[in-house]
């Protein structure tokens, strides 16, 4: 009988991985463009619902990507030597879980297939986020949604 083969994000690390195994890892969540609040005193950082102003409300994509340094310059582009600084992302990123030597979720496209599961199963805030400028910063602490790290 062949042994059991464990998927690429179980038998590799994130500096093993290849281009397109890395970017598979992405869920399309988006909950990285939130905009985030840092706690000064133990670092903690704090998700709001409030979306960067290139973020699409509904897909949660990218409205900009190419450009994107453009109109945000501090932009994060995520890397594996990155990995051990993860902690700010969401707790259900898929890179996230990786470098921390967990599996993936049944809803990642990974596993389930489906690319809309994440919105299905409301791991994303498609629909539930705010425009950037709809907000004023002074009042971004009135709409944290869950603390990372
Ligand atoms: S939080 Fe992680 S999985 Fe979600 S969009 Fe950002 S990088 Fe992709
Ligand atoms: S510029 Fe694009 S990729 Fe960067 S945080 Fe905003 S929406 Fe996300």
């Amino acid at each position: 009988m062949a042994a059991k083969v464990e998927p690429f994000w179980i038998r590799k690390t994130l500096d093993q991985l290849d281009q397109e195994e890395w970017e598979s890892l992405c869920d399309g969540c988006g909950l990285c463009c939130l905009q985030k609040l840092e706690d000064e005193d133990d670092n903690s950082v704090y998700y709001t619902r409030i979306a960067c102003k290139l973020l699409d409300l509904k897909t949660c994509q990218c409205t900009d990507y190419p450009n994107r340094r453009d109109f945000v310059p501090d932009c994060i582009q995520l890397t594996p030597g990155k990995a051990d600084e993860f902690k700010w992302l969401p707790p259900t990123c898929g890179y996230r879980l990786v470098s921390e030597g967990k599996d993936l979720p049944l809803w990642h496209p990974l596993v389930c297939g489906d690319r809309d599961a994440v919105h299905h199963e409301r791991i994303s805030q498609s629909g539930r986020m705010l425009a950037e400028g709809s907000v004023a910063e002074e009042d971004w602490e009135d709409h944290l949604i869950f603390r990372a790290g």
